[in-house]
């Protein structure tokens, strides 16, 4: 047996990554009273998190039992049973389910969180699915002071996709993502100037002012966890390097890894995703590291039969973060009047407004032709379009840049040009304005859902917010590239409480996956906006509160 390391420093408990699931497992690991590290790889803190929408979906939630909203433990399982489609692990799912109502309220009181419901915010297949809510069930947190956070003011990460400053609340009031003219822009700029911080942006800078602020949590950014140390089947530590070198990091009672997934590496993302070609909206230091150091040592390594690749844009030359290409978030310009998603055949082939199914017809194989029957894909625009919205960070009245596509006065040159078959294109379109006329879109059901119609739609737009033709020349015709979110489809297998599973079966001592970097076992083909966070962070108090209770170990 190897030599026990010589601890650089010693803990109970080391959260790996500075996300939702890493920020509440360091949380709840010290009001446990565990000594607790977190390790963060890149110089900022907050991880996806803080570019998300903040968006946390809990079900039968105190807040909405506050708010006189009717709903039920029973709703929300059979709302996730649907939405998974009656696939997922059972233990996994039940611990969410009795865990995620302690969990908000545990972060509300103790740790300062400032959820509220979203009024008026459905699920994403309310009225249809068994079990929907069409209230209540979404939180989103209210806006957060930034120059609270004192030193990690500027060390936590907001987001280049989301307008934080406003609440989703205040938002859907002036109009939506669609109708931005109508937005309290002198409002919005205020926010901005005083660094108030609202969806993903402030739910992170909640959890680091818990953390880092409020309890002092010992916290390493610049500092990338690289490999465990295990001694007789239990990790016992972990080893981590930055600029000042190596660091050997013994914990006591458990490492919590929450380093999201592996969008940033394009090994990971051709070995485990269903997609030719993978971009990302997050930043690019999500290498798969939880992933690969878990397997390493034995964890179970799970795909579920789900992708995250959406169909999105190329990124507008000279956006870059973090010194990569910034591909912007695909949901904002997909389900928005005057436009339509083609394939090669220049047929539609989903409901654009309503992203789950745009995802399940990308995968769709074409068995005779031996080829994906729908991507490649491209985004079809007119001028009203164009006039009206943006495009990723392409504002009305932009050139459309040239890497995108092709602009043409009629479709037929538009289709030439971007090699769509022209008669299926024109066929689509004329179908498509007759839907946008009527209100109602017979093929796909496009701007059927609430939720579409709230959320990807222009509510100024009658009779249907998703839905207006395409007819206005010049036309615009965007070649889509797949880009991710954060969420990928294979991950570590966990336990009820967010342990990793060895190959064989068994939990191995000491080591935990939260957030990203644990499989969706728990809801594998189902996807609700603010359940990733959710899940987050109650596996996150969850695997903190577990590995409290286990002896301390040596090496
Ligand atoms: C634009 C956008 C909007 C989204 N909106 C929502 C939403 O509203 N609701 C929702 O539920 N989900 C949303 N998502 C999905 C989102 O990715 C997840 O919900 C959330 O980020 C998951 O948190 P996490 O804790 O798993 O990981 P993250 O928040 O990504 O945190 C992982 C952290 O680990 C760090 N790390 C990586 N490797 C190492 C290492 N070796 N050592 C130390 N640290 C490491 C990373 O730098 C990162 O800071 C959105 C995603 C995007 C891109």
């Amino acid at each position: 047996m190897p030599d026990a390391p010589v601890w650089d420093i010693e803990v109970d408990l080391v959260a790996v990554g500075s996300g939702a699931g890493g920020l509440t497992a360091a949380i709840a690991a010290h009001d446990g009273g565990q000594e607790t590290l977190i390790l963060e790889k890149s110089a900022q803190l907050g991880g996806v998190t803080a570019y998300s929408g903040g968006q946390t979906w809990c079900g039968a939630n105190h807040l909405q039992e506050e708010a006189g909203i009717v709903d039920s433990p029973e709703a929300a399982r059979a709302y996730l049973h649907y939405i998974s489609g009656g696939e997922y692990l059972q233990e996994n799912l039940d611990a969410f389910l009795a865990n995620s109502r302690g969990v908000i309220e545990y972060l509300m009181t103790e740790a300062g969180v400032r959820f509220k419901a979203m009024r008026g915010f459905a699920d994403y297949y309310f009225p249809d699915a068994p079990g929907s809510g069409g209230d209540g069930r979404m939180l989103e947190v209210e806006p957060f002071s930034g120059p609270s956070l004192g030193d990690w003011q500027h060390v936590t990460r907001i987001s280049p996709h989301m307008p934080s400053g406003i609440t989703f609340e205040e938002m859907f009031a002036w109009g939506g993502y669609g109708g931005m003219a109508g937005w309290d822009i002198d409002l919005y700029t205020q926010r901005i100037q005083d660094d108030m911080r609202t969806m993903g942006p402030g739910l992170a800078a909640y959890l680091v002012k818990a953390a880092c602020v409020d309890r002092g949590i010992r916290t390493l950014t610049s500092t990338a966890a690289t490999e465990l140390i295990t001694h007789g089947g239990a990790v016992v530590g972990v080893r981590a390097s930055n600029g000042d070198g190596e660091l050997a990091i013994h914990a006591r009672k458990g490492i919590v890894l929450a380093t999201s997934g592996y969008d940033g590496s394009p090994e990971l993302a051709a070995k485990y995703e269903r997609a030719s070609e993978w971009n990302t909206a997050a930043f690019p230091g999500l290498t798969g590291d939880g992933l690969v150091m878990g397997a390493e040592i034995g964890g179970a390594v799970v795909s579920v039969p789900q992708d995250h690749g959406f169909p999105g844009i190329p990124a507008a030359p000279g956006e870059t973060h973090d010194g990569a290409p910034l591909f912007r978030l695909p949901h904002l310009y997909m389900g928005l009047p005057h436009g339509i998603i083609v394939n090669s055949e220049g047929r539609r082939f989903a409901d654009e407004s309503f992203y789950p199914t745009l995802l399940a017809a990308l995968q769709e194989f074409d068995g005779r032709n031996r080829r994906l029957k729908n991507f490649p894909c491209y985004l079809i625009l007119d001028q009203d379009y164009r006039d009206n919205y943006m495009l990723g960070g392409v504002v009305p009245g932009q050139e459309l840049p040239e890497s995108f596509g092709a602009t043409a006065d009629t479709l037929a040159e538009l289709a030439a040009e971007l090699d769509i078959d022209p008669q299926g294109l024109e066929e689509t379109v004329e179908r498509f304005n007759g839907f946008a006329r009527n209100g109602k879109d017979l093929d796909f059901k496009r701007g059927d859902f609430p939720w579409s119609n709230r959320n990807w739609g222009d509510v100024r737009v009658k009779p249907n917010p998703n839905l207006g033709t395409v007819e206005r020349a010049p036309f615009y015709g965007v070649r889509m590239t797949i880009v991710g979110v954060g969420v990928n489809n294979t991950g570590l297998l966990t336990d009820a409480n967010g342990g990793v599973r060895h190959v064989r079966g068994h939990s191995i001592p000491g080591l935990y996956a939260v957030g990203n970097t644990a499989a969706f076992v728990d809801c594998m083909r189902g996807y609700q906006s603010g359940y990733p966070n959710a899940r987050g962070m109650v596996f996150g108090c969850l695997a903190a509160r577990h590995a409290a209770e286990q002896p301390p170990r040596e090496a």
